[in-house]
């Protein structure tokens, strides 16, 4: 029995492991192992886009337990804040909450009790009604224009308006993991391209860009296999997304910054910036030690759409773009040691509303399958998390079609 499984992302690798003792199982990757995941190397390994893991992600702490990692877990309560005008305000503590400037006393309460029944909701019974509707019969048009747009636009750009107050209840309901000196996250000290070393061991991973085609048998560039598991994006699958009648789902880009800053910004981790061509400043110094590094590691992220110009644009522009915006923080391009730009096509879909019937069931057709970002448990935000345990389902899926159990 031969599988071919498309993707080296946490989604291929949990899949792969889960089946590797059931049959031969080859895995190809066209770009990097890890994916989305994938690290940067500079002496010392850095996630290309930023990462951290929250106490209720079960499966990776599995994971990381089931492959040795678990010494290297660590747990930290980290700042938050908002940027306005160039001023850094910590939203960290109670107190800083209630210190804020830019929102009324009644707005604040507003939002804390949102908060609080957020994480008490069913998000699929929001899945049909528009964020942007369902803030303005909650807040009335304050909050939404001072508070959750300039996330909301941050996030998803010219799609904001399209996407399910679903994604926006599960997304408050994630972050509000609060502590009373902030939001407590965890990491793999020393990076997650650990996990990923471990998971491709014994796994043979051909580097390839694949077709898959069905021409009697299921092949994969010309060869043979008894299944197939996809697990990239859908627009990737090209003319069998159309032969199986996929839905149609649209994507955002990330365009990341990873930058070495002489001097650090401010002691937060995570700063939601209005109006620039980035939407937040990360401190990942600010979150692991300086040491581990040697020098102040800041990630300034940003959304585009696959077509939109930020996406498409040279790295050296979008470098010079990012480093106008970061003069609003005393940043001057001599205090800039080095900066590195990393771009992702497909980084998340866009959860608009109706997405609920857009998921993608594991068995598309006898030996073909597909599994990752479009799959269930990675409703209605994706996840280091949700990919794992889609790797894992889709995986019980096969042996349960092909009697391995
Ligand atoms: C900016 C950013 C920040 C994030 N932060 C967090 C976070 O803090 N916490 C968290 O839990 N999650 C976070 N995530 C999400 C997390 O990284 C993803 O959900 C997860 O890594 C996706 O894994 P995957 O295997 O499903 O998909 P991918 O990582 O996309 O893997 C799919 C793989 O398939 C390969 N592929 C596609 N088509 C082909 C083909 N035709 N032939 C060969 N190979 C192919 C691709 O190259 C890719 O490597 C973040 C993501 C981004 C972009």
């Amino acid at each position: 029995m031969k599988i071919a499984i498309i993707g080296a992302g946490l989604t291929g690798l949990r899949a792969a492991n889960e089946l590797k003792e059931y049959a031969k199982v080859r895995v190809f990757e066209k770009n990097e192992i890890g994916g989305l995941l994938s690290s940067f190397c500079n002496g010392y390994y850095i996630e290309k886009y930023y990462h951290h893991l929250f106490r209720k992600d079960s499966e990776l702490l599995e994971t990381i337990k089931r492959f040795g990692l678990n010494s290297k877990l660590v747990w930290k309560t980290v700042k938050v804040g908002f940027a306005i005008n160039g001023s850094i305000y910590s939203l960290s503590t109670p107190i800083d909450i209630l210190r804020y400037p830019h929102m009324s006393f009644r707005d604040k309460l507003d939002l804390a009790i949102f908060t609080i029944r957020s994480r008490k909701l069913e998000y699929e019974n929001f899945d049909d009604i528009p964020v942007i509707s369902a803030l303005k019969d909650r807040f009335g048009d304050r909050l939404l224009e001072k508070f959750f747009m300039p996330m909301l636009k941050a996030k998803f750009g010219d799609n904001a308006d399209k996407v399910s107050f679903a994604w926006l209840l599960a997304r408050v309901a994630i972050r509000s993991n609060r502590r009373l000196r902030g939001e407590e996250i965890g990491y793999l000290r020393h990076g997650f391209h650990q996990l990923i070393e471990k998971m491709a061991e014994n796994l043979e991973i051909v580097h390839a860009n694949c077709e898959i085609k069905r021409e009697g048998k299921w092949s994969v560039n010309g060869e043979d296999f008894d299944a197939v598991i996809f697990t990239g994006p859908i627009p990737e699958l090209g003319e069998l997304a159309f032969k199986f009648r996929l839905p149609r789902i649209k994507y955002q880009s990330s365009v990341c910054a990873l930058a070495s800053l002489k001097n650090s910004i401010s002691d937060i981790y995570w700063i939601n910036v209005e109006k620039a061509t980035f939407g937040a400043i990360i401190e990942h110094t600010n979150f692991m030690p300086f040491e581990d590094y040697g020098e102040n590691l800041v990630y300034l992220a940003s959304y585009s759409t696959p077509e939109g110009w930020l996406f498409n644009q040279a790295d050296s522009e979008t470098a010079k773009l990012f480093l106008r915006d970061l003069k609003r923080f005393n940043v001057r391009e001599g205090d800039v040691r080095w900066i590195r730009i990393f771009k992702a096509k497909y980084s998340s879909p866009i959860y608009e509303t109706g997405f609920l019937k857009k998921i993608t069931p594991y068995r598309i057709h006898d030996g073909f399958y597909i599994a990752g970002m479009t799959s269930k448990p990675n409703y209605p935000e994706r996840s280091m998390n949700g990919s794992l345990k889609a790797g894992r389902e889709v995986a019980e899926c096969l042996k349960k079609d092909f009697g391995f159990e």
